[in-house]
């Protein structure tokens, strides 16, 4: 079977379905390639409420005024952001509708091979359909198979191992959160590779908890987190009544950048979006989708399938968002060898930055020149065994960050 389209996107994750609906929202013929478009998705997902309105009211299942930070002591720091967990079946069943009313068709199927030529793209999938497009995009996640990529790639991943539990008492107060907790030294070792537990309470009975290891090259194993969150809830005296739900998480983070010179187009975390700092992307694919739809639409109205693919490259990548994202990398890269104790450091200097830098800085909206400021901040606070630390990382295997968010024209 042969389906003609403007767009075809592969993958009906939250990165695939926000694209395709902007795309199909300026008139683009749209299809969608995924083997799995009507199932609902896994994760758990949460934003900050100033995010919150990038996805419809009813997606939103709790709202978080107080989410608290634990470094080594029982004194907590109170996040002047508050956050929102979202219900992951209502989020797909709100993003899958609204593709379908803006005309999107889904191909249930899995992408097989993908050729371009001067006219266009032709998809083919497993099940024998074949997609004639002008422009593909690329939504399949973090093992996509279809983007080149350039530069060094950082075997780092965010893992974690969460359980929605029931309990017979938890210990947080209505609208109260724990975003990170470090209070806990695993068997007791300040110099044990560092987790911490995020915890987003149901109601007075129902917690959801997750052991989570920010960013470790290797990844910290889920068996290693999953005894971690036993310890823990052990020593916080937090009775377990029943597991209703288990979250194995693995989120790469050190994904190189797409080369932006190729006609596959890619978006959210194929195209290496996912946060390097904390292993975020919806809100930044919720954000971007009408970009590059734009981009897309444009480029095609004036020009070849070629010019529209260069022309949303440029909306995914534009050069000032690759040279931030070096400087990402470069921090993560030097996270990834902090143990506990320098790991509670880093983040009191990082707490202690004023709420406009670490919104910033969390939320990716710095130019490169801030972040680099913000992170000279960090780097002054920090004691000087961990500034050693980041010298000798900048000398080593960080050069290569550095290098590349100073060229092209300087971190500016
Ligand atoms: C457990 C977990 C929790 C997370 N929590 C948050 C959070 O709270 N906040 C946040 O901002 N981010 C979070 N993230 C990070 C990130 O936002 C998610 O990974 C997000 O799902 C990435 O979206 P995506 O659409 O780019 O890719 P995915 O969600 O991975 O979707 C990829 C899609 O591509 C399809 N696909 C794959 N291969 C093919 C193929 N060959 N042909 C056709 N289709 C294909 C898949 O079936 C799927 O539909 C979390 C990640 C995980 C794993």
């Amino acid at each position: 079977m042969m389906v003609r389209c403007d767009v075809a996107v592969i993958g009906s994750g939250p990165a695939g379905l926000a694209v395709a609906t902007s795309c199909a929202a300026l008139g683009l013929d749209v299809v969608c390639i995924a083997p799995d478009p009507w199932r609902s998705w896994t994760p758990n997902y949460g934003l900050w409420s100033h995010q919150a309105s990038l996805v419809d009211e009813d997606v939103i299942a709790a709202r978080y005024a107080t989410p608290r930070v634990w470094l080594g002591t029982d004194d907590a720091l109170t996040l002047p952001d508050a956050y929102v967990k979202l219900s992951t079946f209502r989020l797909h069943r709100s993003m899958h509708g609204r593709a379908e009313a803006a005309g999107v068709r889904f191909v249930e199927s899995e992408v097989s091979s993908l050729a371009h030529d001067e006219v266009g793209s032709l998809v083919r999938t497993s099940a024998g359909v074949t997609v004639r497009s002008a422009v593909v995009v690329d939504a399949s996640g973090a093992g996509s198979r279809w983007l080149e990529r350039s530069g060094d790639a950082l075997d780092a991943h965010q893992t974690a191992y969460g359980v929605l539990a029931e309990v017979a008492e938890h210990p947080y107060a209505s609208g109260e959160m724990s975003f990170m907790d470090f209070r806990h030294a695993p068997g007791g070792d300040e110099r044990a590779a560092p987790s911490f537990l995020y915890a987003l309470p149901v109601d007075g009975n129902h917690v959801f908890l997750e052991e989570t290891a920010l960013v470790r090259a290797p990844a910290m194993p889920l068996e290693v987190l999953e005894a971690r969150l036993a310890e823990r809830l052990a020593a916080m005296g937090l009775r377990v009544v029943a597991i209703h739900e288990v979250e194995r998480c693995s989120i790469a983070m050190g994904l190189e950048l797409p080369s932006t010179a190729q006609r596959t187009v890619g978006f959210g975390a194929a195209a290496s979006m996912v946060h390097p700092a904390t292993g975020y992307q919806l809100a930044a694919a919720l954000e971007r989708a009408p970009e590059v739809a734009g981009a897309i639409a444009r480029g095609l109205a004036i020009g070849t399938p070629a010019t529209a693919a260069r022309a949303a490259w440029d909306a995914v990548w534009p050069a000032p968002r690759a040279r931030l994202w070096s400087l990402y990398r470069f921090g993560m890269a030097a996270l990834c060898g902090f143990d506990l104790a320098r790991t509670r450091l880093f983040f009191e200097a990082f707490f202690a930055l004023d709420a406009k830098d670490r919104r910033r800085y969390l939320d990716a909206s710095a130019s490169p020149a801030e972040l680099a400021s913000i992170m000279a901040r960090l780097f002054w606070g920090a004691p000087l065994t961990t500034q050693w630390q980041l010298i000798r990382h900048g000398m080593g295997s960080g050069r290569a960050e550095l290098w590349r968010a100073a060229s092209l024209g300087g971190i500016a």
